[in-house]
């Protein structure tokens, strides 16, 4: 029998109030557009999403990865009536051969004569008593809980081995927009993901040091922008040219100030790129005390150069926590494949760890900033996923 998909979504969207009905739209939207190319049809029965698909299996992979669907739940559906029912549960139970099991019901269409309880109690008898020896109750801890879904439409019966994790977080586009600084690292991809997970759509800008880094660095930067695309529907990459803005601080700025001034200017570019594209915001993959730029001074003397909201998700998160998110979301194995970045070559021998805002700003001043950031955007390459 071909399942459905039942899809649960997030219950902060049921918080919403007023604003439901936006998030509800814009998370219908984003499954459609996810979906497009699979034969489907999407039946909604008093508040749930039920998705029917030709291709079941690469349904599930899909929706899953939509931001604000929680669980994914392959469901029977049978007619609603309660043998039919009884019946269908008494096949699944056979099958799974648990040693204890409980019924739960969930009765949202009130036309049906008994309620939760009352169906649960009935349906979980019937079982009992048709299945033979070694089948108990167990209402605390039960080996396989049955779910039974009774609806205007029909009745959808799932088990516990049924019910697939989704990616959780709220729908996609739905909270503003954001240019996330994409590295070949391990943490921007993670952070670009958690920023898009809570629906904040996405913009990625990569800087790019040719011919110190290769074409090969530029590539894995791609492909880790499409890897995002996945979950994000459409992003845009921004590949600045940035040789020109390194040199210049090398040949301006005192060694040990080199990686604090190029983080400026970072952070200068990607303000005005996201100004110029309407972009609200800027993202990094930055995290408190990780390497010698990562301390709160460095992250003081950054954002100042910022003209709008800086995030860093990973701000709190350990390398390990960061790496597990990494190998979940698929852009680990690429992260790591040994390609420099721009950051690795002009890597001062002792750099400032503390660097003092006052100082930057006065060290910095020997170079015509706007002319640089201006260039390095004219010249700028875009790709679109
Ligand atoms: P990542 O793993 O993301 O590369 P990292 O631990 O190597 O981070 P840094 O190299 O100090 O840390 O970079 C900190 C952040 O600055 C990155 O997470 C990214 O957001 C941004 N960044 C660094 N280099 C680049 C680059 N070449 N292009 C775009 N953003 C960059
Ligand atoms: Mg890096």
């Amino acid at each position: 029998m071909n399942k459905l998909i039942l899809v649960k979504y997030a219950p902060e969207i049921f918080l919403k109030g007023l604003n439901r009905g936006k998030f509800e739209r814009q998370l219908m939207n984003n499954i459609k557009k996810r979906l497009a190319d699979i034969e489907y049809e999407i039946v909604v029965d008093q508040g749930r999403y039920f998705i029917k698909a030709q291709d079941v299996e690469a349904a599930v992979e899909r929706v899953r990865k939509v931001f604000g669907v929680v669980e994914v739940c392959l469901v029977t559906e049978v007619e609603r009536d309660l043998t039919a029912i009884k019946e269908e549960v008494l096949k699944m139970v056979s099958e799974i051969k648990p040693k204890t099991f409980k019924i739960e019901t969930n009765r949202a269409n009130k036309k049906f004569p008994l309620n939760s309880i009352e169906a649960s109690r009935d349906i979980g008898g019937y079982v009992l008593h048709h299945y033979g020896e070694g089948l108990e109750v167990d209402v605390k801890n039960p080996e396989c809980l049955v779910n039974v879904e009774i609806r205007e439409k029909g009745a959808y019966i799932f088990t516990s081995k049924d019910k697939i994790k989704a990616v959780g977080g709220l729908p996609y586009g739905i909270n503003g927009s954001t240019m996330l600084m994409l590295s070949g690292g391990i943490d921007s991809p993670v952070a670009g993901y958690l920023m898009a997970r809570r629906g904040v759509a996405l913009n990625c800008v990569y800087y790019h040091s040719h011919p110190y880094t290769s074409e090969r660095a530029k590539d894995k930067v791609k492909e880790l922008a499409k890897i995002l695309s996945e979950y994000a529907e459409k992003v845009k990459l921004y590949i600045v040219p940035f040789t020109e803005i390194q040199m210049a601080i090398i040949n301006g700025c005192r060694e040990d100030e080199l990686t604090i001034i190029m983080r400026r200017f970072m952070m200068r570019v990607a303000c005005e790129l996201a100004e110029r594209n309407g972009v609200q915001s800027v993202s990094s993959g930055e995290s408190i005390g990780q390497v010698a730029s990562q301390t709160m001074e460095g992250l003081i003397v950054s954002t100042d150069c910022a003209d709008r909201p800086v995030f860093r998700p990973l701000v709190t998160m350990d390398k390990t926590d960061i790496m597990n998110i990494a190998r979940e979301i698929g852009t680990y194995e690429t992260s790591i494949l040994p390609y420099e970045d721009c950051c690795t070559i002009f890597v001062p021998k002792h750099p400032k760890t503390k660097p003092r805002l006052e100082e930057m700003r006065k060290s910095e001043s020997v170079l015509d900033i706007e002319a640089l950031v201006n260039k390095a955007i004219e010249e700028t390459e875009i790709i679109t996923y």
